[in-house]
């Protein structure tokens, strides 16, 4: 069969939904039989083409690699361009020893790695909806970081309204203030509840068939436009830290794994990795997982330092699952094991505690000056662990910090007696207004909200 652009189908992990373009699953963000998509074949990335990343700034990356999915859907030069805009801060490497070093995902306006891909996928939707004079009402739920970084991503993007839930007293004021002092087309409610009240509230409203007149769409982990982007700082990673086609080893911390997918990516792509690890926090049901081929989810989640990870059953789990053959559900259910063996052998999971990470923030300062938060010193220890058991000799490494210092300096004041610069991004918030609305943490409540505020 030949067709003048070949465009690449992307199939739910339960199986029971139609393929679709990437338009659409963007745009549809779950599949209809509640399963996750993914590409049913990855794009390839030659050797001749990933020694050419080594002389391209991180946008032009972007270009190549988010190029090869957006076949037949989007035009180069405009690709290009959007990934000109989304990307206009720097990605820091820092050497800390030998070949080892971090990449610090913290330069974006919302001083988290999630702003690579809710930036991206923005632009993408924004595009897309233009195209079919659409219109969308992004709702998402958010412990913090997500609504953020969606809220900053989709601000002033045309054709968009966004509405994020967040709990009251489980975000901090820096969190708050990323998201409710941006106006125009973003609009936020405090939720007098938990994080999970609010996931709760917004997972109805996506089945409730009276909001049908709202055109509503998700932007959370589970769309597949976050994490093709997630897939690019990767593959930057390897382009300045490799020679010839040396492979690397990636260490990135964990909750829904969908940073990490970004790794699988750029792997099933081509990129040569050695391993991947993944350090999770308390919320351990991964590594057990690959321990002892039982999988159990964690409910509710147990309450770490690194709260961003907070998960006691990823969303991802299901993707990872599929592309190693096996298949599970949202909830949990395993209904055909995947190849444990290759993930064990692929990746090192480790789980970490909140004692451990209050003591690697530590000791990275003292021993190598690298400044960690929670997350990223879960990550650092992780990556200790796993060169325990298997010497690095002189393999490149990169171990991904995912926030900024100064995004959660409570431990790091408590453990080392210093405050993290802060950078412009976060210290302009406290001079801003903050507008958002309080709300009980009440379905019904919420659905008369949608109804007064988005229909019409
Ligand atoms: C969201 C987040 C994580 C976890 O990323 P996943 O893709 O869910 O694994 C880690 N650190 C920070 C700071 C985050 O905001």
């Amino acid at each position: 069969m030949t067709t003048a652009i070949s465009k690449l189908a992307f199939t739910s992990t339960n199986e029971a939904a139609p393929a679709v373009d990437l338009r659409e699953a963007l745009l549809q963000g779950q599949a209809p039989d509640k399963g996750l998509y993914l590409p049913d074949r990855f794009p390839t990335v030659s050797q001749d083409e990933l020694r050419t990343f080594r002389g391209m700034e991180y946008h032009e990356i972007a270009a190549a690699v988010i190029g090869k999915y957006t076949e037949g859907v989007l035009e180069p030069k405009l690709l290009a361009q959007l990934c000109r805009e989304a990307y206009d801060f720097p990605v820091p490497l820092e050497h800390v020893y030998d070949r080892v070093h971090v990449m610090r995902l913290d330069q974006g306006p919302t001083a988290s790695f999630k702003d690579f891909a809710a930036r991206m996928m923005a632009r993408l939707i924004g595009h897309f909806i233009a195209e079919e004079k659409r219109e969308l009402v992004i709702l998402t739920a958010t412990s913090g970081d997500t609504g953020s970084a969606v809220a900053s991503a989709f601000h002033g993007v045309k054709g968009i309204r966004v509405l994020v839930l967040f709990p009251t007293d489980e975000v901090s004021n820096r969190q708050r203030k990323q998201m409710t002092t941006l106006g125009e087309n973003i609009r936020t409610v405090a939720i007098d509840g938990k994080f999970d009240d609010c996931q709760d509230m917004v997972k109805r409203a996506f089945t409730d068939s009276a909001l049908d007149a709202i055109p509503l769409s998700s932007a959370n982990s589970i769309n597949i436009g976050r994490l093709i982007p997630q897939s690019v700082y990767y593959f930057y990673a390897w382009s300045r830290l490799t020679k010839d086609m040396e492979p690397l080893v990636i260490c990135t911390p964990s909750g829904n794994f969908g940073n990490m997918m970004g790794a699988v990516f750029a792997r099933e792509m081509g990129m040569p990795v050695k391993r991947i690890v993944v350090p999770v926090n308390e919320n351990d049901e991964v590594p057990v997982y690959l321990r002892t081929d039982r999988y159990s989810k964690i409910e509710p989640s147990r309450a770490c330092i690194s709260n961003a990870m907070n998960v006691g059953n990823p969303s991802n789990l299901a993707r990872l699952a599929a592309i190693y053959g096996g298949r599970i559900d949202a909830p949990g259910n395993v209904h055909r094991q995947p190849d444990l063996e290759a993930m064990r052998h692929d990746f090192f999971a480790v789980s970490v505690t909140d004692e451990a990470t209050r003591a690697t923030i530590k000791s990275a300062w003292e021993k190598h000056k690298l400044l960690l938060e929670p997350h990223g010193a879960v990550g650092w220890r992780g990556f200790q662990s796993y060169i325990d058991e298997e010497p690095l000799g002189d393999l490149p490494a990169v171990v991904i910090e995912t926030a900024h210092p100064a995004k959660f300096p409570e431990e790091i004041e408590r453990t080392l007696d210093l405050s993290p610069d802060v950078p412009v991004s976060l210290s302009k918030l406290d001079k801003l207004d903050e507008d958002f609305d309080r709300m009980d943490a009440d379905y019904d409540l919420f659905k008369r909200y949608l109804l007064a505020n988005y229909t019409g």
